[in-house]
């Protein structure tokens, strides 16, 4: 099969490689569509858990082509996606309803091959029925699956104003739960036109402006909104300057939540007397843990809007356009992988 490899960081080939077979309790699967995440930029260049050489790709959906022997509810012809974390099931973690923190975490195109590919090997107990959902729409799944699992961690309580700095695909995704989440009051922050355009199309009650190097003008703007501050406010963008001044941004007794992924050796200064005097609790959120089962729900019923934040879409040999856009256009939102 056709493949796009990273043999190393900053580095991929787009190659013949064989066609991964699966075991008695795997399925094969033809993919349809695999969407690029900042996560696969973090991954080229060398950082998160990556192991290398690695085809990427972990955002996928398609169609099942062969099923293992012990495989009894998924047949051929199934339109399916797939949840890429895999656990040990024996570590101190597994043991104790935290998988997402196994001692021996696996993820399909993380640490293992994924789907910038035209098939991928799975078992059959991470495969999910994506019914009538296009193949486009069902690769969000993994990542609306993240964002609920961030939304999750916050426990936002109905009439909560809250305050999203990033809108990119992420960025849009949480906006959309904080509004299909009962929030009276939903700000996004963002430096590109574009994307506060999309914001507000998607429900933003206020879709602001926010240059990243004027951190001052920016909290007065978002401060004249909500004067006490905000009840959640979600970094969405990974940036460290940007997660720095969210602090300030929290309203007493608030919740700060780090969703978006910095690079792992980043670090940002805090106050920690604002952090006592108005008890500001500080929430990391790492990927997702059996979410995709509502995040599919959501997706099915129309009710999380994922088509519109489809900005580009390459056949599999294109990926080297992919990747550019991906790391140097400030207007894309979602670059999908049609392989
Ligand atoms: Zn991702
Ligand atoms: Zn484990």
């Amino acid at each position: 099969m056709k493949a796009i490899i990273y043999p190393k960081p900053h580095c991929w080939k787009y190659q013949d490689t064989p066609t991964p077979q699966p075991g008695p309790e795997d399925v094969l699967i033809r993919i349809k569509s695999c969407g690029v995440c900042a996560t696969d930029l973090h991954i080229y260049n060398g950082e998160f858990i990556s192991r290398f050489p690695l085809v990427p790709g972990h955002e996928f959906s398609g169609e099942v082509t062969k099923v293992g022997d012990k495989v009894e509810d998924i047949k051929v012809g199934d339109r399916v996606t797939v949840d890429n974390a895999i656990y040990c099931g024996n570590c101190e973690f597994c043991r104790n309803n935290k998988e997402h923190f196994c001692l021996n975490f696996r993820s399909i195109g993380v640490t293992q091959n994924g789907a910038f590919a035209e098939y991928v090997v799975a078992h059959k107990s991470h495969v999910y029925d994506i019914e009538n959902l296009s193949y486009d729409e069902a690769s969000f799944t993994e990542p609306l699956s993240c964002a609920i699992h961030g939304f999750k961690l916050l426990g936002v309580t109905p009439g909560a104003q809250i305050l999203v700095f990033g809108a990119g695909p992420a960025g849009l995704m949480l906006l959309q739960l904080a509004k299909y989440g009962d929030c009276s009051l939903v700000v996004i922050a963002d430096p590109n036109y574009c994307k506060l355009d999309k914001a507000k199309e998607l429900g933003a009650d206020f879709a602001i402006f926010a240059d990243r190097s004027d951190h001052v003008k920016n909290r007065e703007v978002l401060l004249n909104i909500a004067p006490l501050g905000y009840d959640y406010v979600i970094d969405a963008t990974g940036k460290p300057e940007v997660q720095e001044n969210c602090l300030w941004l929290v309203k007493k007794g608030g919740k700060f939540l780090v969703f978006g992924l910095a690079p792992n050796k980043s670090t940002v200064r805090m106050n920690p007397y604002e952090l006592l005097i108005r008890e500001i609790t500080i929430i990391g959120s790492n990927c997702q843990l059996y979410d995709f089962s509502a995040a599919l729900k959501l997706l099915k019923a129309g009710l999380i809007k994922v088509r519109p934040l489809i900005t580009h879409k390459f056949p599999l040999e294109e990926f080297g356009k992919a990747l550019e856009i991906a790391q140097t256009s400030h207007e894309k939102l979602k670059i999908i992988i049609n392989p």
